[in-house]
């Protein structure tokens, strides 16, 4: 785990979750003792330039292998895509010592510990915006963000009203695709989730998943033309 995260492992502020995770069930062909039933933290490279950002762990998939979106239906739609534009070194992820790398990309949940029924309360998203910020602080060339589904999205929201960078969240409504950009910091892209749920009813498609991903290399390739338009004129100095 990294250091920038301290206090991660072993928080149980959230009693609710807690209480959930004492007691799952493992299920079959799996014991208590191959889950986390605690945090999940982050995962890729804090270097990177894009950060994704689920709702929670999922309580059989990333609660189990502590890897985020690993072992689960979202990732198993999801790994393949990132894997094929260059974000994923591999198409699979089943367990957090695969050897999957990620390129460029930070992925990490809203909410780091499995909730009943994969819905974190308000209290709960609260409670873990502190950890979502400490992530994202410690990455010096964050460009974009994706943020999958409207529990995270709005909670992003929420954490950036509270460092007073948007005043109001109604700006920023929710819809796949859309892109903003608040006073400082990195561009947001809001995503429909990759659940199991979502893929199976067709609201979420490879095809919808790709295109999104395009959208932000090509925001990457804007924000670094961007940069090298104010560097010049500095260099010239
Ligand atoms: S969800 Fe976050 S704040 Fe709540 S117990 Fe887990 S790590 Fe702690």
């Amino acid at each position: 785990m990294d250091i920038r995260l301290t206090g991660l492992a072993g928080c149980r502020v959230c009693t609710r979750l807690c209480a959930y995770l004492d007691k799952l069930q493992a299920k079959r062909g799996w014991s208590r003792s191959d889950y986390v039933n605690g945090p999940v933290p982050g995962f890729g490279d804090f270097r990177a330039r894009v950060g994704l950002v689920g709702l929670a762990p999922g309580a059989h998939g990333a609660n189990r292998t502590g890897r985020p979106f690993t072992g689960d239906g979202a990732g198993d739609f999801m790994y393949p895509l990132l894997y094929q534009v260059g974000f994923a070194s591999q198409p699979e992820a089943i367990a957090a010592d695969d050897g999957l790398q990620l390129n460029d990309l930070y992925i990490t949940n809203a909410v780091k510990c499995a909730p009943p029924e994969n819905k974190p309360d308000a209290t709960e998203f609260a409670a873990c915006r502190s950890f979502l910020k400490a992530e994202f602080d410690s990455m010096p060339q964050l460009k974009v963000i994706i943020l999958l589904g409207q529990g995270a999205f709005t909670s992003y929201l929420r954490m950036l009203k509270a460092d007073r960078v948007i005043d109001r969240l109604t700006d920023f409504p929710f819809a796949h695709g859309a892109v903003y950009r608040p006073r400082c910091g990195p561009v947001l892209v809001a995503s429909y989730h990759t659940s199991r749920y979502n893929v199976q009813t067709g609201r979420m498609t490879a095809p919808l998943f790709l295109a999104l991903l395009a959208q932000v290399r090509k925001l990457l390739d804007e924000e670094s033309g961007a940069e090298k338009t104010v560097e010049k004129p500095l260099s010239l100095n």
